[in-house]
């Protein structure tokens, strides 16, 4: 296994980083880096898709492979695009909550249908970070941001369990606090031939943390102390929570148009 300083040279482009102290996304960044790194994967097979966020950053501009930085909410559009174009390659999608569950919710709930053959990282603070801390689908109830100044009205959308619900081949949730669990979950997400979604759990600290009065490495030990492996608990179920053979889309749609007598490259 490559060293840390090896790691960063071989995946991390030498931006000036845009996250504020304590961030979890460069956590996520080296997780993903170290994923790829255990997988094999070459870096020319991967293409890594953003929407609009302080998550979309983590692949651009700071992960070293192709990159498509996208529109707001459109990340899974974009990405089947990819995929559809070219089968081969490893398609990976980071976006944050608001990006993934509330304004691409929709592409969301299609890509886990259609069980398109792609990763989605789903990096939940709990609100929208990048532009000032407004409530989000995944906004705990009661809680108090920028826009809820009385706490949310709404109930939190339990974003894994409806991925799951709508039939994605794996689902899985960890945290920033789990990196060795969160590395080898990434690895099952690229082994699948299907839709990969992980909610990882990811400190805020210049928002949610500043709400609750919690620095990023307090808001570790609360991943720490309010998670658990084990379903049959009160605390935040972490783990894979989802894995189903089902068909892929695009291996259908490419079938379809062998049969018809056509090439689908
Ligand atoms: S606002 Fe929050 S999510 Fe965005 S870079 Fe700062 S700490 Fe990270």
């Amino acid at each position: 296994m490559l060293k840390a300083k090896d790691i960063k040279e071989k995946y991390v482009r030498s931006h000036p980083s845009p996250f504020c102290p304590g961030c979890g996304g460069g956590m996520v960044l080296n997780s993903l880096s170290r994923a790829v790194e255990k997988s094999k994967l070459s870096k020319d097979e991967i293409v890594a898709v953003s929407g609009i966020g302080c998550a979309a950053w983590i692949p651009s501009p700071h992960w070293r492979v192709d990159t498509l930085h996208t529109t707001h909410g459109r990340a899974i559009a974009f990405a089947t695009g990819v995929k559809l174009g070219n089968q081969d390659l490893e398609v990976m999608v980071v976006s944050g909550d608001g990006d993934c569950a509330g304004i691409g919710g929709n592409h969301l709930l299609h890509g886990a249908r259609n069980n398109v053959d792609m990763n989605v990282f789903m990096i939940n603070n709990g609100l929208y970070a990048m532009t000032g801390g407004q409530v989000a689908p995944t906004t705990e109830h009661d809680e108090e941001t920028l826009t809820t100044p009385y706490g949310n009205p709404s109930s939190s959308f339990e974003a894994a369990e409806v991925v799951k619900a709508a039939g994605a081949g794996h689902v899985a949730r960890w945290t920033t606090y789990h990196m060795n669990e969160l590395i080898e979950e990434v690895e099952k997400a690229i082994e699948t031939d299907g839709f990969s979604f992980i909610e990882i759990l990811t400190q805020c600290p210049t928002r949610t943390g500043k709400k609750k009065n919690m620095s990023g490495l307090e808001m570790l030990e609360w991943y720490k102390e309010n998670t658990s492996k084990d379903q049959d608990t009160e605390k935040i179920y972490v783990g894979t929570l989802s894995k189903v053979d089902k068909p892929e889309l695009t291996e259908q749609i490419y079938r379809q148009i062998k049969e018809a007598g056509g090439d689908p490259k």
